[in-house]
């Protein structure tokens, strides 16, 4: 028997608008795409977030035994900056800019989003498909979607005929919009437009001449539009219905509603069984933006260098600090909560790091295997792992009175909650042993003191190739030392 088989999940379902049981298609499998990052600048904190709450979901499933492949693709054909169908293409634009081949630019913050995403111990997709590596298949999809009769082609582009859609099929059923309030609301077309409708949207965008990322296709050298990337891999790597979709909020329209008509339009069938959407982060209580500075990078949480934040935060501070806010609701970035998060993270770790030595008794004087269940009931409902982190923090209570002989464990029990406390904070939250590195630091330091003691002897004596000696092999080793009027200091880069 498998824990899933112990442990059912409510989902939140965009779709429906509600908590629902969780099943999966296939029992013991899970198929879950989720949209990724469109790599033309550094990985913005609000969809590490998104990201993050999916990894903390992902991970959970795996804990519970499920088989889930996890696909989380890279948008790298750029799309158009006025949502697909008009504008200029986001990552040419940066190649321009930076006259840059637009690969170097999908190669550099590729590169960058998964070193983010490895600082902050995310576990890695199981396919992390490209919209490049997929233009067949995307230009397959559009053939299908004529042969349909559900998309038109003006001068070499190719759309997508709401209206049309509409008369069988609901557009507009995930974001609960209906076409005759989006009709009415959309102003109407300035004649410059190919497109029937307004609400209609590009499959395939016929190339201008300077446009530099062009496929040629049977209806022009082009490019296809960015909704229909995710319609391709989804349906490659997941089939034609699968478990899980999620994204960011702001993804739910227009682009997953085109990917739910796409799909349909395509195979006739609801390609989705529950929609999940993540909420959005902002800062101390403001959108976050660069233009008005109300800004920071993830790597700026871990240098301590930005003007918000008073001081630098491990990854893992900062994972523990989102992962304090459910993933629905919106997370407000503040340095207040950053130092808060900080203090409980280490006395979580503490607590783990105690249990080995904690000494056991005939008798328990708390149930261990009620507040088990109680952290499964927590992330059962819906991923709650506000819920979860405060279950952890009444263990890491009794685990203090354990320790200063006002509470009781048994073996069994103490074993129980070991494996509890692992299995939650480090595989299904994601975060890691702080006490571990401290550790090798505290041992670093003491070395380093040493070193600097004998540079101050050889000083004394007047020895100064020796004092520069130290100095100059320790600068090499990347430790540097600081001399002032109060002693000697160090910093390690
Ligand atoms: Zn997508």
């Amino acid at each position: 028997m498998q824990l899933f088989d112990q442990q059912q999940i409510q989902i939140y379902n965009t779709l429906s608008g509600e908590k629902e049981q969780f099943n999966p298609i296939n029992k013991g499998h899970i198929g879950m795409y989720v949209c990724g990052p469109t790599v033309y600048s550094n990985v913005h904190l609000g969809n590490v977030r998104t990201f993050m709450s999916f990894d903390m979901i992902f991970r959970y499933f795996k804990h519970l035994g499920y088989k889930v492949r996890y696909v989380r693709n890279i948008t790298d054909a750029g799309h158009l900056e006025n949502d697909a169908d008009v504008g200029e293409d986001r990552i040419a634009k940066k190649a321009r800019l930076e006259e840059i081949e637009p690969m170097e630019v999908v190669q550099r913050y590729t590169v960058d989003f998964h070193n983010i995403l490895n600082k902050f111990n995310f576990l890695p997709p199981s396919i992390e498909p490209t919209a490049t590596g997929h233009i067949i298949e995307q230009i397959e999809i559009i053939k299908e979607i004529i042969n349909n009769g559900l998309a038109y082609v003006v001068n070499g582009s190719v759309y997508f005929d709401v209206i049309k859609y509409n008369e069988t099929k609901p557009y507009g059923i995930l974001s609960k919009r209906n076409v005759e309030d989006l009709i009415h609301n959309t102003r109407a077309l300035d004649g410059q437009s190919d497109k029937k409708n307004p609400q209609d949207f590009a499959l395939w965008k016929k190339a201008e001449p300077q446009h530099i990322m062009r496929w040629p296709s049977p209806w022009s050298d082009g490019f296809p539009g960015w909704h229909l990337e995710c319609t391709a891999m989804s349906t490659k790597y997941l089939g034609e219905q699968f478990d899980i979709h999620g994204g960011g909020m702001d993804l739910k329209f227009p682009h997953h509603e085109c990917e739910i008509a796409q799909a349909e339009a395509t195979n006739n069938i609801a390609p989705v069984n529950y929609w999940m959407h993540a909420n959005m982060l902002i800062m101390n209580g403001k959108k976050m933006a660069k233009s008005t500075g109300n800004f920071i990078l993830p790597n700026e949480i871990f240098s301590g260098d930005n003007p918000h934040i008073t001081k630098a935060y491990s990854p893992s501070v900062a994972r523990f600090f989102m992962l304090q806010a459910h993933y629905r609701s919106i997370l407000d970035f503040t340095n207040d909560g950053l130092l808060a998060s900080e203090k409980g993270f280490f006395r979580l770790m503490d607590a783990i790091n105690s249990l080995d030595s904690l000494k056991t008794e005939q008798q328990s004087s708390f149930d261990v295997s009620v507040w088990k269940q109680k952290c499964y009931d927590a992330m059962n409902d819906d991923f709650n792992t506000p819920i979860v982190i405060a279950n952890l923090f009444e263990a890491v209570k009794h685990i203090n009175q354990i320790k200063d002989g006002s509470a009781t464990i048994t073996e069994g029990d103490l074993n129980i909650l070991k494996d509890s406390m692992h299995a939650f904070v480090f595989d299904i939250l994601g975060l890691e042993n702080a006490n571990e590195s401290n550790a090798s630091s505290d041992k670093l330091s003491g070395a380093v003191e040493i070193l600097i003691q004998m540079r101050q002897e050889a000083r004394a004596n007047k020895d100064f190739a020796l004092s520069d000696k130290i100095r100059d092999e320790l600068a090499e080793a990347g430790i540097q030392l600081n001399d002032s009027r109060d002693g000697t200091t160090f910093t390690t880069n």
